[in-house]
């Protein structure tokens, strides 16, 4: 009977996210003494002061700071879980450096504080565990992925963490995609079978060391590169023989932010955002998907090309949008949250005309924070 309840809870799941598209948006604030966010009643929506104005977004989901890594986990496990099931699975974390990239997705070494790496990978051992009692085979295997400036490197090569050339995929065609809409092949970097929860952390540490070992190699904390994990997931099932292969793929994208600061600030005056190169060819790509348009170019960038397969056809993604709420942050802020509603596709106006979503048609108004100014009109 339990079997059966689980059956009927993961296929309900899968028809929401036929019913309502496949992608997500999530938006995290963390902790600061100073806010210029506040987050709305409803959970779904939040308001952002800048320069005297209040400007409101809803996503799917906004969590304020102070929501614990187990909360936060609880609402992506589903979507986690429906890897098992053979769909191509992406999560990912964007926001300028400090808003809590890193932390939403690897998380801090205390068991309160693991993100959705370790998490995701203890959930779906124990889902293996159980199935195998349904008599479904699962192999798992993961590889750790490092995109800088465009190029690749194997976070979990022999001496990565020791040098920054180890483990440089210098292959410009190393990425391919298994025929028939299959999941990613990156030629050249390794595939890990993973054997428990023990060494599946093992292999987190390791590629940590690899990424910090190369962000030292740049003379650079900023995190100016994407780190890709992922997991492939084979099931087979002996008596009927079923096979089926799905992708998990947990992404701690680079900073949003512009790098150079007297750029930025010109870029402040005119209220632009400007972000790096394969960040903004992730924006067109879902640009070109929410427009429906016959051309996705997801080739214009490594990291589009790597998730493919969770981006577009039968993949299901969520965005995570980490915000850092001091004031000093602000305009970093609303080009993320400007992006984000892009993803989205629910920007919100306090002055009416933008597009409301069924999320915010349940939660209170954002549009009550839109002060004399006005706000966002999509
Ligand atoms: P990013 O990866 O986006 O550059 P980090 O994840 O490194 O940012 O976060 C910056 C700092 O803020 C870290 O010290 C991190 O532990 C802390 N932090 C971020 N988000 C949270 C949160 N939700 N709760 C508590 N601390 C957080
Ligand atoms: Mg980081």
């Amino acid at each position: 009977a339990a079997a059966e309840a689980e059956a009927t809870r993961r296929r309900l799941h899968n028809e929401l996210v036929e019913l309502r598209g496949n992608i997500r948006v999530f938006c995290r604030v963390r902790p600061h003494p100073q806010s210029a966010v506040r987050c709305l009643p409803g959970g779904a929506a939040l308001s952002l002061a800048l320069d005297g104005r209040e400007h409101a977004f809803s996503f799917d989901r906004v969590f304020a700071p102070g929501a614990p890594q187990q909360q936060v986990f609880a609402e992506v496990s589903e979507l986690v879980q429906s890897a098992l099931d053979g769909y191509h699975v992406c999560l990912f974390s964007y926001g300028q450096t400090g808003a809590g990239k890193t932390y939403t997705m690897q998380g801090t070494p205390d068991a309160a504080g693991a993100g959705v790496i370790p998490r995701a990978i203890e959930l779906i051992l124990s889902r293996v565990q159980a199935l195998a009692a349904q008599e479904w085979a699962y192999t798992l295997e993961a590889s750790f992925i490092e995109v800088y400036n465009n190029t690749l490197r194997d976070l979990l090569a022999d001496g990565a963490a020791r040098s920054a050339e180890a483990g440089r995929i210098h292959d410009a065609n190393a990425i391919k995609h298994a025929p028939g809409g299959g999941h990613t092949i990156v030629a050249g970097a390794r595939r890990v079978p993973l054997r428990d929860a023990a060494h599946a952390s093992e292999l987190v540490a390791r590629a940590s060391e690899a990424r910090a070992c190369a962000e030292t190699a740049m003379n650079s904390s900023s995190s100016r590169s994407h780190c890709v994990f992922m997991l492939y997931i084979a099931g087979a099932h002996a008596a009927s023989g079923a096979q089926l292969t799905g992708c998990l793929c947990l992404v701690d994208l680079a900073g949003s932010e512009r790098l150079d600061r007297s750029l930025a600030e010109a870029e402040r005056k005119k209220e632009a955002c400007s972000i790096n190169q394969s960040l903004s060819a992730l924006g067109d790509v879902f640009g070109a998907l929410s427009s429906k348009s016959s051309h996705v170019p997801y080739r214009n960038s490594k990291l589009t090309y790597l998730l493919q397969p969770c981006l577009g056809g039968s993949g299901k993604t969520l965005m995570f949008v980490n915000i850092n709420p001091e004031p000093a942050s602000a305009q970093e802020s609303l080009c993320s949250l400007k992006f984000a509603a892009k993803v989205n596709g629910c920007e919100t106006g306090a002055r009416g005309g933008a597009k409301r979503n069924v999320a915010l048609a349940a939660a209170p108004a954002p549009s009550a924070a839109g002060g004399p100014g006005g706000s966002e009109v999509a």
